[in-house]
């Protein structure tokens, strides 16, 4: 049984905004998935669908096997939401937010506390637990919303841009607690534009440009399409004319330098050719990660 199952989605908010142009794709039960692509792309849309939040104009969505158009109320038992922007009552103190979410779900009181209290505790956040929600930090509020997206224990996680405005240690610590979800066999689905999150945690990437599904396929593959990487080295005394190589070599001012290699060969070589020019190397850095690179140019094609 597949997690999620998307089938010809189709998207036009009115007065005729086309936001998905008909995309599928699938993601197995206890798989970590992410959903990649630019601003306004659709990730949030398609989301929103899965989760009853956005109507769909056309095309067929199944969670769990549940159709949609048929089991809604089931469907949304089985998935928590995080999503893009903070939608809870600021004045609201952080543990009846948790425990108010649980009620929507038939939980009773006793056992929605104490459902709440392992939560927070978990995300670091039972000591702020009176606190009005106001009064957390960006990294806060969103930790606040994973433990009310989870406090009644779906199969399924849906974090929309989760990181988005969070410091990087929060960030790391989120990344732990939803590897550990995963582990114990929570399916996740992630929407992000930070790349290198989606290098970390992901199996599987589905990438969305314009409404339409560009890429579907495992973050193995995608990055070993990768056919060449862009170095940026930082050179000692400032050059004049740059020397005749047989590799593409770029000046980007006085002193950094751009080289490109092809992913099979070694960086030894233009090394020692460049040394040999008496051009002293200080440093040596990708210039985007590969993922990024790729990313720009899949999207450019289209
Ligand atoms: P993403 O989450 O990838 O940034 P969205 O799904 O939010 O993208 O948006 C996809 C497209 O749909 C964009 O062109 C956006 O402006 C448009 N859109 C999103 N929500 C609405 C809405 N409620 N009404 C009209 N247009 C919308
Ligand atoms: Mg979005």
């Amino acid at each position: 049984m597949n997690a999620i199952e998307i089938k010809d989605l189709i998207k036009t908010y009115p007065p005729g905004i086309k936001a998905l142009e008909g995309i599928s794709f699938i993601v197995e039960k206890g798989d970590f998935f992410a959903l990649l692509g630019p601003n306004g792309a659709g990730k949030s849309t398609t989301i929103n669908i899965i989760c009853s939040l956005v109507n769909k104009s056309a095309g067929q969505v199944k969670v769990m096997d549940f159709d949609l158009d048929k089991d809604d109320l089931k469907i949304k038992s089985l998935i928590g939401l995080v999503p893009q922007e903070f939608n809870f009552n600021i004045f609201e103190k952080v543990i009846d937010i948790v425990v108010t979410q649980a009620g929507y779900y038939g939980i009773g009181r006793r056992q929605a506390e104490e459902k709440a209290e392992k939560l927070l505790r978990k995300l670091g956040l039972w000591e702020k637990k009176d606190s009005v929600a106001q009064k957390l930090s960006g990294g806060m509020k969103r930790k606040l919303m994973i433990a009310r997206g989870l406090v009644h224990e779906p199969e399924i996680l849906i974090l929309d841009e989760p990181t988005a405005g969070v410091d990087v240690e929060t960030r790391r610590e989120m990344w732990d607690f939803i590897k550990e979800l995963n582990e114990q066999g929570k399916t996740i689905i992630l929407t992000t534009h930070y790349l290198e999150e989606a290098e970390q945690l992901c199996r599987r990437i589905a990438i969305i440009n314009n409404g339409r599904l560009i890429e579907n396929t495992s973050i193995k593959d995608f990055l070993n399409k990768s056919d060449e990487e862009t170095f940026v080295l930082d050179i000692a005394d400032q050059v004049g004319s740059l020397p005749k190589v047989d590799f593409p070599l770029k000046r980007i001012n006085s002193t950094t330098l751009e080289i490109k290699i092809a992913k099979k060969d070694s960086v030894n070589y233009p090394i020692k050719i460049l040394d040999q020019a008496g051009i002293k190397i200080l440093s040596l850095r990708n210039k985007t990660n590969r993922l990024e690179e790729l990313f720009i140019k899949l999207t450019k094609k289209e």
